[in-house]
């Protein structure tokens, strides 16, 4: 038993923990948990905890569901709101293993390792800061009616007789207690919708950290009386939930992005990662917007990326170099803005990471920067300045990403594989309703 497996087991008898929930996610993104009692866990620690993983999404194929789940003790962590009477309760996050003890390829938290270790091979460490942006309602109507929003406010308000302050204070002052920095937040544009930016940290970390966040802040809401919704784009007319992410790669202590004498101090190695993240941004697309909703938010603007481009103050790119503390090499980093809430954030830093270093590792050359607003701007205008679009929607992303290569090789083929199957079926299950807006747009003319 190793330092950290010993600390987990002292804590649990110190605290008096009851039960630990053993943490994983499945292919789409969604949180699992099963709770062992204690005196289970040193048995964890030694052979993992077995599991049908047919009944997981995307983890197996029926004839080979046996699974491990093996507790990662270095994502011990107690849950500072869940005390029934007493007792806490604790969680870790498990890497998935095949009865063998290899390593489960349908596991997101596998394929991250996997993109990180190449990074490593590269001599590159990565580091993420994602802006998480959510819509705190009065409930979640699932009849398909619209929600109703928890507050007034607008951007940067501070909206004081609303439950918004009294949430994010709340739900700092939990994710802090967890060991999860937390360096800005603040309203965002839509009535109810705010923001809560996660300080930095190495990418598997911070998608732990960030499956952490989605279940804080909901269970936060919860006690506020509200609910909380991760969903890209749930208004028509108010902005979506973008998660932009700002990556840079260090090699040591030296952060591989930052070159004092170019003019926007962005290295080599950082341009020839943004012209990776760009040139394959369509077909990671389904990875970055995995829902059919996520390109109601793509699409129609509302300060999200439409087109494949990247600016410094331009805040309709795609990628943005932003010009924040000239001169600290540590800050140089470009923000990934087409990333939404929903994201599996396993897969979708991975494929990120794996784009930026193909285009390191190739030498692509970035493009002129643009400072256009390009939503004001025409398809025919657009394509005239040679801006590709994105993908408009979930079908022309799945095409997009059937012919990647890159992708392919990123996700593992078994990930690959299943995510377009099950992608495709979310596609078509949505395709054939008729929908409110048909019936009142053509019932009454027609
Ligand atoms: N909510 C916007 C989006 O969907 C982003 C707003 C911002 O720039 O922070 O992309
Ligand atoms: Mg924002
Ligand atoms: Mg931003």
């Amino acid at each position: 038993m190793d330092r950290q497996q010993e600390f987990v087991l002292r804590t649990l008898e110190e605290r008096d923990i009851r039960f630990v929930r053993l943490w994983f996610t499945d292919v789409l993104g969604y949180l699992k948990s099963v709770a062992v009692a204690p005196a289970e866990l040193e048995g964890a620690f030694a052979e993992g905890i077995g599991f049908d993983g047919s009944a997981i999404e995307g983890f197996a194929r029926v004839y080979e569901s046996d699974m491990v789940a093996r507790p990662d003790p270095s994502t011990f962590q107690v849950l500072p709101w869940e005390s029934g009477g007493e007792h806490y309760s604790a969680r870790m996050f498990c890497d998935i293993a095949m009865p063998d003890g290899s390593p489960s390829w349908a596991d997101p938290r596998h394929v991250l390792r996997r993109a990180l270790s190449k990074a490593g091979e590269a001599g590159f460490t990565c580091y993420v800061h994602p802006e998480i942006e959510f819509y705190l309602l009065r409930g979640l109507p699932a009849d398909g009616t619209a929600p109703v929003p928890a507050d007034s406010g607008g951007y940067f308000d501070q909206a004081s007789h609303d439950v918004a302050p009294h949430f994010r204070r709340n739900a700092i002052e939990t994710l802090e207690s967890m060991g999860i920095s937390v360096e800005f937040s603040h309203h965002e544009g839509g009535p109810g919708q705010q923001e809560i930016d996660l300080r930095y940290a190495d990418a598997l970390t911070m998608a732990d950290n960030i499956m952490t966040f989605r279940y804080v802040v909901k269970e936060v809401a919860l006690t506020q009386g509200v609910r909380a919704s991760f969903m890209p784009k749930p208004f028509t007319d108010h902005p979506g939930s973008a998660m932009h992410t700002h990556f840079s790669l260090f090699e040591g202590d030296r952060n591989a992005f930052h070159d004092p004498d170019d003019p926007y101090e962005l290295s080599e190695t950082g341009k020839a990662f943004v012209a990776g993240v760009l040139r394959h941004a369509r077909e990671m697309s389904a990875v970055t917007n995995q829902w059919v909703n996520s390109y109601k938010r793509l699409i129609t603007g509302g300060e999200a990326p439409t087109a494949v481009s990247w600016g410094h103050a331009n805040r309709s790119a795609l990628v943005r170099v932003p010009m924040y503390s000239p001169g600290k090499s540590s800050t140089r980093r470009v923000e990934i803005r087409t990333l939404d809430s929903a994201c599996n954030p396993y897969l979708a830093f991975a494929v990120i990471l794996g784009a930026g270093l193909q285009g390191v590792q190739k030498g692509y050359e970035l493009p002129a920067s643009t400072e256009d607003d390009v939503w004001s701007l025409t398809d025919t205008e657009r394509r005239a300045l040679g801006y590709e679009a994105l993908p408009q929607n979930l079908t022309e992303a799945l095409a997009a990403m059937e012919h990647s290569e890159l992708v392919a090789e990123i996700l593992g083929e078994h990930v690959f594989d299943f995510f377009l199957r099950n992608k495709r079926a979310e596609w078509d299950a949505y395709r054939k309703n008729v929908t409110p807006y048909e019936l009142a747009t053509y019932l009454p003319v027609l």
